[in-house]
């Protein structure tokens, strides 16, 4: 079996990965991957936003080094991205960024559910004592709803990334999947089966098979990342997204080049 193409890792330039892109990309053709796409963290609108993505003054520094493991591996076609963060109100920042570089695509995802809270930053872990379960992942699907409607973005990132610390409501969430996946449906946005969280404390591929399972009802198409901060991660788990996505029903994936989906065989 072959596998699809790895959309989502990152390089050192957001702080919190090892490894330069020539090493993911050779550790990509090991694996006998054909297809693999960096979508390092983008910068903000504000350097000092946080500390786990590359400044501003970076952009052109990151771009220079996908094009590097482009030339070193011919063989290998390896896409050049971003993972946005969604906030309300940083459309335009956004749009701005889509102008810098001729980019294949853009991952979009919610890490923030308020301008000061990271939900998946292990730092800030005691902010989830505090709160309401359901209520968080209300306001993290509503704004992945959101960023989907935006049109801003090609690949929805790991959608159900408040499970992360395996943290999890007791309520049902069907309405906000359905919700966000209807919003993707209706713009043409993919969501992506996100191998990392079979890494982190909820042990479960992004997203799980009921989100999935809904996904694949309302026709949303299907990437995969492994969301690799380090060149062994390049590639792990995605079989097991594979046969996760296969036994949901879906028989294709599909890839970018230049913000242009293309559909390919599962
Ligand atoms: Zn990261
Ligand atoms: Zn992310």
């Amino acid at each position: 079996m072959s596998l699809p193409a790895d959309l989502h890792m990152h390089t050192p330039l957001c702080r919190h990965a090892t490894g330069e892109p020539v090493e993911y990309a050779r550790h990509a053709l090991e694996l006998g991957l054909t297809e693999i796409g960096f979508s390092d963290h983008s910068p903000m609108p504000r350097d000092d936003f946080d500390d786990w993505r590359m400044r501003n003054d970076q952009l052109d520094e990151y771009v220079a080094k996908v094009r590097l493991a482009q030339a070193e591996f011919p063989q290998l076609t390896i896409r050049l991205a971003l993972e946005v963060d969604y906030l309300p109100g940083h459309e335009d920042w956004i749009r701005e960024l889509a102008t810098r570089h001729p980019w294949d695509y853009f991952i979009g995802s919610v890490h923030y559910v308020s301008d000061s809270w990271d939900i998946d930053n292990p730092a800030k872990l005691s902010e989830w004592k505090k709160r309401d379960a359901f209520e968080v992942w209300q306001a993290y699907f509503e704004r992945l709803t959101l960023a989907a409607e935006s049109r801003l973005f090609e690949i929805i990132g790991h959608a159900d990334l408040p499970k992360k610390f395996g943290i999890r409501p007791q309520q049902d969430c069907t309405p906000l999947y359905e919700k966000f996946l209807d919003a993707a449906a209706r713009a043409g946005c993919s969501m992506e089966l996100n191998t990392a969280g079979l890494r982190k404390d909820c042990r479960e591929i992004y997203p799980g098979r009921d989100l999935l399972r809904l996904a694949f009802q309302k026709g949303v198409p299907i990437t995969f990342g492994s969301d690799a901060h380090a060149p062994a991660e390049v590639g792990m788990n995605l079989a097991e997204a594979v046969a996760l996505a296969r036994s949901e029903g879906y028989t294709e994936t599909c890839r970018f080049r230049q913000r242009q989906r293309e559909a390919a065989w599962l």
